[in-house]
């Protein structure tokens, strides 16, 4: 096997541990209502994101984000805060501040393949919540 397929399997493999970890987190936390970070820090493709921006990512995981469609017990209807045109959704407010944005959400969030693609989600949940909060 070549060296860098190697180097891709170990990766994938990791990946898919970490995200089976979080998984159970996910079951866990619903059951008991708590939300606790810890165990996401430990894990390697969020380790080395910033705290506030892996828990965005965890947050995305679990539909957990303070927007519209994530929250629906908050908010009456579903337009986006922003543009009011399309659902305030994870895969539109990504796309919503940016449009050069094409990134597969779903993709990027299950496999972890891209630590720069989850990079570029939080940062731009973090600059929706943070128009809309203000
Ligand atoms: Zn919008």
């Amino acid at each position: 096997m070549p060296k860098e397929s190697f180097k891709k399997l170990v990766k994938k493999s990791v990946c898919n541990f970490a995200f089976e970890m979080l998984k159970q987190e996910c079951k866990l936390q619903s059951k008991t209502k708590e939300l606790t970070y810890n165990e996401f820090k430990t894990q390697n493709y969020l380790s080395s994101m910033k705290p506030k921006m892996a828990k965005f990512i965890s947050q995305a995981r679990s539909q957990t984000i303070d927007i519209k469609t994530h929250s629906k017990f908050k908010y009456s209807d579903t337009d986006c805060r922003l543009c009011g045109i399309d659902e305030e959704s994870l895969e539109h407010i990504v796309k919503c501040l940016d449009k050069s944005h094409i990134l597969d959400i779903h993709e990027s969030l299950n496999n972890c393949k891209n630590i720069l693609e989850l990079e570029t989600i939080a940062h731009q949940v973090d600059k929706f919540i943070d128009l809309v909060s203000n």
